[in-house]
């Protein structure tokens, strides 16, 4: 089954790279309320595309029930609103797209890129050579077919012996070799469930997506991304990833972390200044005291994404 038809992925083709028709998203997982991490991911993609008259698309990655906060995601969208965020289309839910995931996945079972795995955690862990971006790398044992009567638990990619080198548009040259520092990765869980990865890249294809603007905690994710779109032959966006903000005691700011960095109606002005100062943005001492309104109309107006620090730091809510 196509993945899109030619016209698509001409389409597709055609507006990766070009900034004039930015297409951009936010895709926050809706397990906590929002906090300052959250935030920045929020406004980095927000200003990055808007800056250029492209536009923002919402997407609601609710792909994993058991870490789904009940009503995080509408208190989110709400916040979001009050804040003047302003996305355009539907907001996306990936808990809706589970067939499209599934078709996927049997396109890429048809071109031979994927195979049946029976390994438990346990088993691979104690067999994997050394431990990689998943705590080890997949040693690659059900490769050739599940052995003896076993089975079938996960499906994965097979992964080339090969450098993935890509730009980061902060960071810099990516380098990953798929096959050492990662291994054949999961892209239906034995949970039934179906990974981020393949989520998260099927539906940035569909959505037409030129602009992945998202914390640095995914670099090391990028490699397997741009991989599957190789895969499905399609080029892929363009990626800026941010800074990630540590609190006082140098954890990463986010919801399992506690309540530091939260945001609420009341202080969002305030973490919106604090969001463009830390993605380098310098905003005039006047605009302190603006409103959430008038700081992401003057960050849209002043963005400059190769101001962004290419560092992850510690920030003070104190
Ligand atoms: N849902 C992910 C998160 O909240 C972001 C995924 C992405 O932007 O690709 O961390």
């Amino acid at each position: 089954m196509p993945v899109a038809s030619s016209a698509d992925m001409d389409a597709l083709i055609k507006n990766a790279g070009n900034s004039e028709s930015a297409i951009g998203r936010f895709a926050p997982s809706p397990t906590g309320p929002l906090h300052f991490g959250t935030l920045l991911a929020a406004l980095g993609s927000y200003l990055q595309a808007k800056s250029c008259a492209g536009s923002w698309f919402l997407r609601i990655e609710d792909l994993d029930p058991p870490r789904v906060v009940p009503g995080a995601a509408d208190a989110m969208l709400r916040l979001l609103e009050q804040l003047g965020f302003e996305w355009d289309g539907d907001i996306i839910y990936q808990s809706h797209r589970f067939k499209r995931y599934q078709q996927i996945l049997e396109q890429l079972r048809e071109q031979g890129e994927v195979f049946a795995c029976s390994c438990s955690r346990r088993e691979i862990l104690a067999s994997a050579p050394h431990p990689g971006e998943e705590g080890f790398v997949y040693p690659g044992t059900c490769r050739e077919g599940i052995r003896g009567r076993r089975s079938e638990r996960a499906i994965r990619l097979r992964v080339p012996d090969e450098e993935i080198i890509y730009h980061d548009r902060i960071f810099g040259e990516q380098r990953q070799n798929l096959e050492r520092d990662v291994g054949d990765f999961v892209l239906h869980r034995a949970d039934g469930l179906f990974a981020y990865q393949l989520a998260v890249v099927v539906d940035d294809i569909d959505a037409g997506i030129t602009q992945v603007v998202r914390g640095a905690d995914l670099l090391s994710s990028t490699p397997r991304q741009i991989y599957l779109y190789r895969c499905l032959n399609i080029v892929p966006p363009d990626y800026f990833h941010l800074p990630l903000a540590f609190g006082d005691n140098g954890k990463k700011l986010s919801k399992r972390n506690g309540d530091m960095g939260l945001i609420t109606r009341e202080n969002g002005s305030n973490m919106l200044w604090k969001g463009l100062v830390f993605l380098g943005q310098s905003p005039p001492e006047e605009l302190f005291n603006s409103t959430p309104g008038e700081l992401l109309c003057w960050g849209r107006e002043n963005y400059h994404p190769e101001k962004i620090p290419a560092k992850n730091r510690q920030i003070s809510f104190a």
